[in-house]
C-alpha cells in the first residue's frame, strides 16, 4: 500500500491506509473550494486566529504525544520530535498574532485620486510535503495561506501517514471548518489531476529538486503560481580567525541533527588550510561518539534514517564518491546494529568532477574541503547547483557580514549552524527552489495584492 508507516527502528509495520478514490477526491475538492467561497475567506482575522491558537494550544498541551508518531514514522530522536512539536505550535501562534498587521491594507501616494492596495485570499492552495520534519513542514504551509484567508489541502510524504492524519485532526479540533485543512492521501498521477483542478488556485511543494521539477512545470502548464523549498548543500565555511571549539561544535549541530536529514544541514565543510589539520581531529573525534539506539529512548545519541531505502541511497552515494576518488576519513558504512543506521562518515579529496562535488548528502555523510584563504572559500561555496542556506565562522562579525553577502544562498549564518524560527524567512535561489516560507515574506505568496483605486 502506497501509504504505510514503517518504524526504520526495527522494520515493523505500523499501519497502512488506502489512497483516495476518484469519488472521494472529487468530494474533498468540493467540500475546500465551498469552505474558502462560503465560509473561511469571510471570517475575521481574530475568527481564523482563535482557530490556530487553539491548535497550538493543543500541541503544548499534548506534545509528547504527536511527537511519539513522529519517531515511530521515521526515527527521530525523540527530544528533537518535541522540539519540532513545539516550534509548530509557535509558527501557528506566530501567523494568529501578525497576520492581520502583515496584510493590512496599504496606502499608495499618488497624483491620481486615491489608492490602495488590500492583500486578498485567492482560494484553494495545494502543497506537496515531505516527511523529514512532518508537522513543521506542514505548519509552514497551514498557518500563513490559513490566516491570510486561503484553505489547504495537503499531500504528505508516503512514509508519515499518522503524522499527516494527526495534523489534520489537530485542526477538526481546534474547530477549523470542514474544508479549511484538507489531508490527501493520493498518488502521483492525482497529483497532477489536483494541479489541473480549476479549483486549486497554487501549489507549494517542499521536497527533491526531482519532485519540484515535475510538480512545478505541471502548475506551469495550468498558469498557477507555485513556491518550492528544494534541496540543498550548504558551505560551513571555517575561516582563519574562527573559534575552532565553536565551529566544532556547530558542525556537529549542523550535520547530525535529524540525522542529518534537513534540508538546511552543512554539508560541504570548508575549511582555510591554517586549521583544517585541527578542526578535523575534532571534528572526527566528536563525529565518533555517535551511537545508534532507540530514538525513542531518551539517551540514544544516533537516530536511524528515516527507512532502508534511504540508507541504501546514501550508501551508493558514498561507493560512487569513492570510486571517482574520494577518501572516507571515517564511517562510510552502516552500522552492525540492526534498523537503519548509517556510520557517521567524512569524506575529503573531492575533486570536482566528482558526483559528490554537486550532489546533496541526505544523512549523516560530511565532506571536508581545503582552502587557501576567504576568496577561495566563498568561491567554493558558490560553486554549487544548490543555493539555500550557509555559515561562516570568525571572530570577526564585519567580515563574517562581508562573507555572508558575498554568497549566494538564501540564507547565512554567522557563527551558528543553520536554524529556522517563524519570525525569520526561509527559502533558496538556484536548485534550492524560490519564494519564502516563514516570516512576513511567507504569508505574501499565495495573496492578490489588489489595487483599489478612486478617481
Ligand atoms: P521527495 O521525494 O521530493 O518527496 C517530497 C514530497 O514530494 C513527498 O510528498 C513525495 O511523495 C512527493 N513527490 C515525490 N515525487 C513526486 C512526483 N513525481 N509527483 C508528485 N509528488 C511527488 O523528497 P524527499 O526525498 O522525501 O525529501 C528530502 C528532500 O526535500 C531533500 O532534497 C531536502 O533537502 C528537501 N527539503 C527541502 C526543504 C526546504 O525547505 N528547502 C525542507 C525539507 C526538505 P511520496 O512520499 O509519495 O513520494
Amino acid at each position: 500500500m502506497a501509504y504505510q508507516s514503517t518504524n526504520p527502528y526495527n522494520g515493523e509495520i505500523l499501519q497502512s491506509f488506502h489512497e483516495c478514490d476518484a469519488k472521494s477526491l472529487e468530494l474533498k475538492l468540493a467540500q475546500a473550494s465551498n469552505c474558502f467561497e462560503k465560509t473561511w475567506r469571510k471570517k475575521s482575522y481574530a475568527q481564523r486566529a482563535a482557530v490556530l491558537k487553539r491548535a497550538a494550544s493543543i500541541l503544548r498541551e499534548r506534545t509528547d504525544e504527536f511527537a511519539q508518531l513522529i519517531t515511530l514514522e521515521m526515527g527521530k530522536l525523540i527530544d528533537q520530535s518535541r522540539g519540532e512539536v513545539k516550534l509548530s505550535a509557535a509558527i501557528l501562534d506566530y501567523y494568529a498574532e501578525h497576520a492581520e498587521q502583515f496584510l493590512a491594507p496599504q496606502n499608495l501616494p499618488t497624483k491620481r485620486g486615491e489608492a490602495l492596495v488590500e492583500s486578498a485570499p485567492i482560494g484553494v492552495l495545494f502543497g506537496v510535503e515531505p516527511w523529514n520534519y512532518p508537522y513543521y513542514q506542514i505548519a509552514r504551509f497551514a498557518a500563513p495561506n490559513l490566516m491570510a484567508g486561503n484553505v489547504v489541502m495537503v499531500k504528505h510524504a508516503s512514509n508519515v501517514p499518522q503524522c499527516a492524519l494527526a495534523f489534520e485532526r489537530l485542526m477538526e479540533e481546534a474547530d477549523a471548518p470542514p474544508g479549511a485543512y484538507t489531508n490527501l492521501f493520493i498518488s502521483k498521477d492525482q497529483v497532477s489531476q489536483v494541479i489541473d483542478d480549476r479549483r486549486i488556485r497554487g501549489v507549494a511543494l517542499t521536497g527533491s529538486e526531482a519532485a519540484g521539477a515535475i510538480v512545478a512545470a505541471r502548475a506551469g502548464q495550468n498558469l498557477k503560481k507555485t513556491t518550492m523549498e528544494l534541496g540543498g548543500s550548504d558551505a560551513f565555511i571555517v575561516l582563519d580567525d574562527a573559534d575552532l571549539e565553536q565551529a566544532v561544535k556547530s558542525a556537529i549541530e549542523g550535520r547530525m541533527g535529524n540525522s542529518g536529514q534537513a534540508c538546511t544541514a552543512s554539508k560541504r565543510f570548508i575549511v582555510v588550510e591554517s586549521l583544517a589539520d585541527r578542526f578535523l581531529t575534532s571534528f572526527q573525534a566528536a563525529m565518533g561518539n555517535f551511537k545508534p539506539g532507540d530514538p525513542l529512548e531518551k539517551q540514544t545519541t544516533l537516530a536511524p534514517l528515516s527507512s532502508e531505502d534511504a540508507l541504501n541511497k546514501l550508501l551508493d552515494q558514498v561507493k560512487r564518491s569513492v570510486e571517482h576518488g574520494a577518501r572516507v576519513v571515517m564511517g562510510g558504512e552502516r552500522f552492525d546494529h540492526p534498523g537503519a543506521f548509517m556510520q557517521p562518515t567524512i569524506l575529503t579529496d573531492i575533486d570536482t568532477d566528482n558526483p559528490a562535488y554537486s550532489e546533496e548528502f541526505f544523512g549523516p555523510v560530511a565532506l571536508l574541503f581545503r582552502v587557501a584563504d576567504e576568496d577561495a572559500a566563498v568561491a567554493l561555496a558558490n560553486d554549487s547547483p544548490f543555493g539555500l542556506g550557509g555559515s561562516v565562522f570568525t571572530r570577526d562579525i564585519a567580515r563574517g557580514k562581508r562573507v555572508a553577502s558575498r554568497i549566494d544562498t538564501g540564507m547565512v549564518f554567522i557563527n551558528a549552524a543553520a536554524s529556522s524560527s517563524p519570525e525569520l524567512p526561509f527559502g533558496g535561489v538556484k536548485n534550492s527552489g524560490y519564494g519564502r516560507e516563514l516570516s512576513g515574506a511567507g504569508i505574501q505568496e499565495f495573496v492578490n495584492k489588489k489595487l483599489i483605486r478612486v478617481a
